[in-house]
């Protein structure tokens, strides 16, 4: 079954928006390829800066979250003819 709930966030440069990042192996340091900006806070520090883009892809995932509770309530309630949906 495929599951409708993964999303992937792309973190980004904050000052050249570039995705190309290296990340030291556990996380703690990071440095964009593009512009050679250094997060020293790592993956931490880069998830802090892309909080924007993580909060739209949260809405769009709370959004796809209703539609797909609907559907369930709609399958659930097939057949009954006491409850209708438009
Ligand atoms: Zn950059």
């Amino acid at each position: 079954m495929k599951n409708n709930f993964q999303k992937t966030i792309t973190l980004e440069c904050p000052s050249c928006k570039s995705q190309d990042l290296t990340l030291s192996h556990n996380n703690g340091y990071g440095e964009c390829n593009s512009c050679g900006r250094k997060f020293s806070g790592g993956r931490e520090e880069l998830i802090r800066l892309n909080s924007d883009k993580i909060d739209d892809v949260k809405k769009q995932f709370a959004n796809d979250a209703t539609k797909e509770l609907e559907k369930a309530l709609k399958n659930a309630f097939k057949g009954n003819k006491f409850i209708k949906f438009k």
